[in-house]
């Protein structure tokens, strides 16, 4: 008995340090790189993005190969009865993954599954009102990304988000955002950047952006991006987000501190795609 609870915790141990030897993870990340990416995946990536035409054939290729890699590592979860299909999958995956073409070479480590809801699903939420009084209330939402190792969304929303590419708002681009936001423990609107140097001016630029968003929002004055960016910095940083990758011209035009510091994170040039 004794001998088998050890040979299994060797076998564990083995396949615990196959899974997670970061030479071995980037061996096994090329292999699924570069696998043949399916015609009928291709067809379903490019009806559901609309931008994947006008990315470069470099970074079409670096897209599919990440592709390949989340949908290998990551689970995807039906809720309320939702059977996930093959579109479900390669959708969200194919948006998620243009926020990895920088190559930083994390495919959002501390995310396992991606839980799929067939629309809007509601949660109870608890509001403190005044000192002693803690009020309840269902709330209807459409995406989350979680701390623990969970992201939620709506089909109908991402469905929705992919046939309006232009009005700023992507649940997936939003919710993914968050994920690279909490790579480093803390959710606060700064991602890991790729030089030390890069926070200084990033902390500056993000923070006079939220300022003014924040200030025209309490004006009533018409922004770029969403008001809901004004709710705090890391919801601000998804917003900014969703709005570079949708309306790049205006974020450009409007922010253009804000939109370079984006594009040298993202390493991508979205005014380029119209
Ligand atoms: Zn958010």
């Amino acid at each position: 008995m004794i001998k088998t609870i050890v040979v299994f915790l060797i076998i564990g141990l083995i396949i615990t340090g196959i899974l997670v030897n970061p030479i071995l993870v980037k061996k096994r990340r090329n292999r699924l790189k570069n696998r043949p990416f399916p015609p009928l995946w291709n067809a379903i990536v490019e009806n559901n993005l609309p931008i994947f035409l006008y990315l470069s054939p470099n970074e079409i290729r670096r897209l599919q190969g990440h592709i390949q890699v989340f949908l290998a590592e990551k689970q995807f979860i039906g809720c309320r009865g939702l059977q996930v299909t093959e579109e479900m999958k390669l959708t969200i995956a194919a948006i998620a993954c243009l926020l990895l073409l920088n190559e930083s070479g994390q495919y959002f480590p501390k995310l396992r599954s991606i839980l799929v809801y067939p629309n809007a699903y509601f949660v109870q939420e608890t509001n403190s009102v005044g000192k002693y009084v803690v009020e309840e209330r269902r709330v209807a939402r459409l995406g989350e990304s979680w701390t623990n190792d969970q992201l939620v969304v709506s089909w109908e929303q991402v469905k929705q988000d992919t046939n309006n590419w232009r009005d700023g708002r992507n649940v997936v681009l939003h919710e993914f955002a968050h994920q690279l936001d909490q790579e480093n423990g803390k959710a606060e609107g700064v991602p890991i950047l790729q030089h030390n140097s890069d926070y200084t001016i990033w902390a500056k630029v993000m923070t006079e952006a939220y300022q003014q968003l924040c200030n025209d929002v309490l004006q009533g004055v018409k922004t770029v991006m969403d008001s809901y960016g004004a709710t705090n910095p890391a919801e601000f940083f998804a917003v900014a987000t969703e709005t570079f990758f949708e309306k790049p011209h205006q974020l450009l035009s409007k922010h253009p501190a804000l939109y370079e510091q984006l594009q040298r994170y993202y390493q991508l040039d979205p005014v380029q795609w119209a």
